[in-house]
């Protein structure tokens, strides 16, 4: 029979493919979300995708009383914890806010999931908690300095779980660093839609090519980089999701815990990626070269050699496919779910 599997933020932006990749997998995903930052017409999208009914619950990991109810009426045998908020500069402006939501959250579903025998967990981090790196590649064994509110809270869930599991070992834990997630569905189906003005760059760019935006602002070109402009290891999101169910398996090999880079391995930069996207869509991206944002690392990409080795995952989708398949899904979807 096949395994249920309790996706929070499921019906967000990572999560929701990773429930593509749950179902062709053999999987059934289980959809917790309070909605926050997502839309609930993703589900009639992910219906036709998988050609399933996933079923969403709606409410808030912080709510023990519905947690402990979803447990007893469903055979969960593992969690997958994206529901999380994930914007630096709300998280500068009102750290009590992700603590909670971030932190506590974490907390009350790790508690929840103790009470019902459930400890298969994987959990959404991210290349955050690594601050400003000594040099590139980053492996996970580099010292963790997280530099904001919201990188503080994904460092502290990291810790609040290393040490469940070094007091209760039958735990399976995956603490999953992310890199940088862009990208869409080949369907063009699902994909991102920021709520407001973007503030990353793969979302902004989509928004200048389809009109929405005039001019992208590149921040900062004189950083010590070949072209001047920031390089991130961007990640396709369904290599992300790809990436989630090889964490699965491995968890279910053997109890332990297992802290991985999802990423390429790969730096490209500002430039690189509007070239990549203006090849992609036939669309021209203008834009302007100003200061550098404050807060910003002028260079970083991760080392995913232990997700290869540990997971036998590898990302297999490159730059240029990232792109279109982001203005696959953004020019059938100018205002996201609403279209
Ligand atoms: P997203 O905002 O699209 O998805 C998160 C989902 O969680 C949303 O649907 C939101 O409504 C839901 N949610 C938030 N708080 C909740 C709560 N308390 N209870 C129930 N649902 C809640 O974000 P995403 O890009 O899909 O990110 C998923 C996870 O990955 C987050 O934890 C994020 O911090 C982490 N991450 C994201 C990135 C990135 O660049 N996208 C990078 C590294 C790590
Ligand atoms: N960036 C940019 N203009 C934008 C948004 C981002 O030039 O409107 C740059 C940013 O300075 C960084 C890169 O694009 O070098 C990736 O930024 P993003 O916010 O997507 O990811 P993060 O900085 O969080 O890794």
């Amino acid at each position: 029979m096949s395994e249920l599997i309790l996706v929070t933020g499921g019906a967000g932006f990572i999560g929701s493919h990773t429930c593509v990749a749950l179902v062709a997998a053999g999987y059934t995903p289980v959809i917790l979300d309070n909605l926050g930052n997502s839309d609930v017409r993703v589900l009639r999208r992910l219906a036709t995708i998988t050609g399933k009914t996933i079923e969403f619950i709606e409410g808030d990991v912080r709510d023990r009383a519905l947690l402990d109810r979803l447990f007893r009426e469903h055979a969960i045998a593992a969690v997958m914890h994206f529901a999380g908020l994930k914007a630096v500069g709300d998280s500068v402006a009102d750290p009590l806010h992700y603590y909670d939501n971030n932190v506590n959250g974490t907390l009350v579903l790790a508690a929840a999931m103790r009470a019902a025998g459930v400890k298969t967990l994987i959990f959404s981090s991210s290349a955050t908690v690594y601050g400003e790196p000594e040099s590139s590649p980053i492996p996970e064994s580099a010292p963790c300095r997280p530099e904001s509110p919201y990188g503080h809270s994904k460092r502290m869930v990291e810790q609040m779980l290393a040490d469940l599991h070094v007091a209760q070992p039958d735990w399976r834990i995956a603490l999953l660093r992310y890199f940088n997630p862009v990208g869409a569905h080949q369907s063009g189906l699902i994909g991102e839609h920021p709520q407001g003005k973007p503030n990353n760059l793969m979302p902004y760019v989509c928004q200048v090519a389809v009109g929405l935006r005039d001019r992208l602002a590149v921040h900062g070109g004189d950083y010590p980089t070949p072209d001047g402009t920031g390089v991130r290891d961007y990640v396709h999101v369904m290599d992300l999701a790809e990436g989630h169910v090889a964490a699965l398996s491995h968890a279910a090999l053997a109890p332990g815990l297992v802290t991985v880079n999802l990423g390429t391995g790969q730096g490209a930069s500002v430039l690189d990626v509007v070239k990549a996207f203006e090849l992609a869509s036939g669309q021209p991206i203008a834009y302007d070269i100003g200061p550098r944002r404050a807060g910003d690392v002028p260079a970083y990409w991760g080392d995913p050699s232990l997700a290869h080795s540990t997971l036998r995952w590898k990302a297999r989708r490159g730059l240029q496919q990232m792109c279109e398949d982001s203005w696959r899904w953004q020019k059938s979807n100018p205002k996201g779910y609403g279209n």
